[in-house]
């Protein structure tokens, strides 16, 4: 079992292949993030993923100065985004 703390101060337990997903809190109801992640792999990728996005964005800062670095930085945001929702 994964634990859970929503927003409203009440903590419970999830089922494990929750983690890292979205749940709902058994007293108010609302929308609460488990913490914890599928699994190790996944963990790596997220990692490796977000080294890849920070060393672009520098990169693409050093080519093209701050409006560069920002499309660049919202654009691979937008593509790992929809990559974490496919998974
Ligand atoms: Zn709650």
């Amino acid at each position: 079992m994964t634990r859970a703390a929503c927003a409203c101060g009440h903590e419970f337990e999830v089922r494990d292949d929750l983690a890292g997903g979205i749940t709902n809190c058994p007293r108010c109801g609302k929308a609460v993030e488990v913490e914890g992640l599928r699994d190790p792999a996944w963990r790596l990728l997220q990692v490796v993923a977000a080294a890849g996005w920070a060393s672009a964005t520098a990169a693409a800062y050093v080519a093209w100065g701050v409006a560069g670095a920002a499309a660049v930085a919202m654009g691979l945001a937008a593509v790992l985004w929809l990559v974490s929702r496919a998974l």
